[in-house]
């Protein structure tokens, strides 16, 4: 009965979710008539078929933000506050269905998507209120002969695209700051996870933002649909989540025309563990750091890097908290871990795992699939990894945790550092002054502090080294939407 009850209310819910694509204000087909097929990763069955948009969809999208351009930058700026204000109550108020939509569509347990509705409608009440915030300064020049007047405006139509595994807090993260700063924008969100962000376009739209600001076209083809935009002289942003990969081949792309972009590109974390630390802190922070969303998260903690006097006492207690965590499909209140998010994804993810077990590694626990249905993976601990493990150097994005072991700080520092990635490390020590010189001493553009998770709207998300330029949230997100305009003006006094 209960289960009869929980399917009809995911048909009623996938019964209201916008099918086409938004364009101008109105929701319609491709235009070459062509749909695809958005999938539950838990179970392979289709959900729903949506509009695939192509490149003449695209050109349409980008004709509505640009008219759209003027007159959403004239807009007084508590009106765009007022939208996004508007939009945090609709979504907060519908947050079971956000939150059911992103599990069926993306996998992930429903109280992880809970937290991903809490975390991605904070973006916008956060730029709700800086909205309002745009001050720039008029000052003396240092010769008192002139004045210097520096103000900020919208830097103008923007293009954004966003991955899988994040449906909505990696829509609004962008689309909060660019409302806020006055900027119009086409959305491309992953052809894996297109609904929530359709969805969110609807309540975007219910909330009074005006037709042409947010247009959204899924695509199956995004290189063919959105490489002509990214060469469209009226473009002038970029802002994409998603893999260093694609990331570089879009920087190259947005040379073209000098865009501005954002990226926010992929991770090799570090998870530091002292001897000093409180274990149990540090293994409850591990578990978080590792498997929320699956692992698949930019931010998730890809090499455990432990003291050798605790790590054996570290990995017996991580790996038994990880057994402890029940797979399964993310509708059910049990489900700890859902599936990844295709078959492809968990074939690499294996291999990675046989990589490190070829080279010596040991699984203490997990090591393997979970046969059936869906693309399950076991929660996986390995010890005595080898430095040369591929495992090490690249983004895992599934639920196994790899431990090193090292001696010193310095050592420390050099394998956490030891990678291209530069977005976030996570370090665990009761001593506070090695956490800060941790902090000083680490290249990354985050750092958890005896915390496994620290994403928060009004911190400022990003990396360093190949792990992107900009940030999201915070004070600076609404900078990456507004350029800096300088006027000069002559001494009032000269005549
Ligand atoms: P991805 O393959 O790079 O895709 C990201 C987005 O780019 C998707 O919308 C994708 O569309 C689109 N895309 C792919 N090729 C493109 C092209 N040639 N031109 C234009 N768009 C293109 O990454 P993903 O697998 O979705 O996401 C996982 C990655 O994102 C990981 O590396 C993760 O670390 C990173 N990530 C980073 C952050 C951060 O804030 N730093 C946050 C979340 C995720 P289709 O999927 O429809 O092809």
């Amino acid at each position: 009965m209960a289960t009869t009850i929980a399917a009809a209310a995911e048909q009623t819910l996938l019964a209201s979710v916008p099918t086409s694509l938004l364009i101008g204000g109105s929701w319609q087909a491709s235009k070459s008539g062509k749909t695809f097929a958005v999938e539950d990763p838990s179970t392979g069955k289709t959900l729903l078929e949506i509009a695939d948009a192509g490149s003449e969809d695209a050109a349409a999208a980008m004709d509505a933000a640009a008219a759209a351009q003027a007159g959403w930058a004239a807009t007084a700026p508590r009106e765009r506050g007022e939208i996004l204000r508007r939009a945090f109550e609709a979504v907060t108020a519908r947050a079971d269905d956000f939150a059911l939509l992103m599990t069926l569509e993306m996998g992930k347990p429903l109280a992880e998507a809970r937290g991903e509705v809490t975390y991605g409608a904070e973006f916008l009440r956060w730029f709700s209120e800086e909205a309002v915030r745009g001050f720039g300064r008029y000052s003396t020049s240092p010769d008192g002969k002139s004045r210097l007047l520096v103000t900020k405006k919208p830097v103008g139509p923007c293009l954004l695209i966003t991955p899988w595994n994040f449906p909505l807090a990696m829509a609004t993260r962008k689309i909060a700051p660019a409302v806020a700063a006055g900027c119009t924008m086409v959305l491309k969100p992953a052809a894996l996870t297109p609904l929530t962000s359709l969805l969110f376009a609807q309540v975007m739209q219910e909330a009074g933002l005006p037709d042409g600001v947010l247009n959204v076209i899924p695509t199956t083809s995004a290189g063919a649909t959105t490489g002509p935009l990214i060469k469209d002289s009226r473009l002038r942003k970029l802002s994409f989540t998603g893999s260093t990969e694609v990331g570089r081949r879009l920087m190259a792309d947005a040379s073209t025309n000098v865009l501005r972009t954002s990226m926010e590109l992929g991770g090799n974390a570090p998870f530091v563990v002292f001897a000093d630390a409180d274990i149990d802190a540090a293994v409850a922070g591990a578990v978080a750091a590792k498997l929320r969303n699956m692992g698949e998260a930019c931010t998730a903690a890809n090499r455990f890097i432990v003291h050798e006097d605790v790590a054996d006492e570290f990995a017996n207690k991580f790996a038994e908290a990880m057994k402890a965590m029940p797979t399964g499909r993310g509708t059910l209140p049990e489900t700890k871990v859902g599936p990844l998010i295709d078959e492809k994804s968990r074939a690499k993810v294996h291999s990675l795992v046989k990589d490190a077990v070829d080279g010596g590694a040991t699984a203490i626990t997990g090591g393997a699939a979970v046969e059936g249905h869906g693309y399950f993976y076991q929660p996986t601990v390995l010890t005595g990894v080898s430095a040369s493990a591929r495992i090490l150097s690249e983004e895992i994005f599934g639920p196994v945790a790899p431990i090193v072991t090292f001696g010193t700080e310095a050592e420390a520092v050099r394998l956490a550092n030891n990678t291209e990635y530069g977005l976030v490390a996570y370090v665990f020590t009761r001593d506070l002054n090695r956490g800060l010189r941790m902090g000083e001493q680490l290249d990354t553009g985050m750092m958890g502090l005896n915390a496994g998770v620290i994403s928060n709207a009004a911190a400022p998300f990003g990396g360093v080294k190949q792990s992107g330029l900009g940030r999201e949230g915070g004070l600076e997100g609404i900078e990456e939407y507004l350029y800096t305009q300088y006027i000069g003006i002559a001494d009032p006094y000269a005549n």
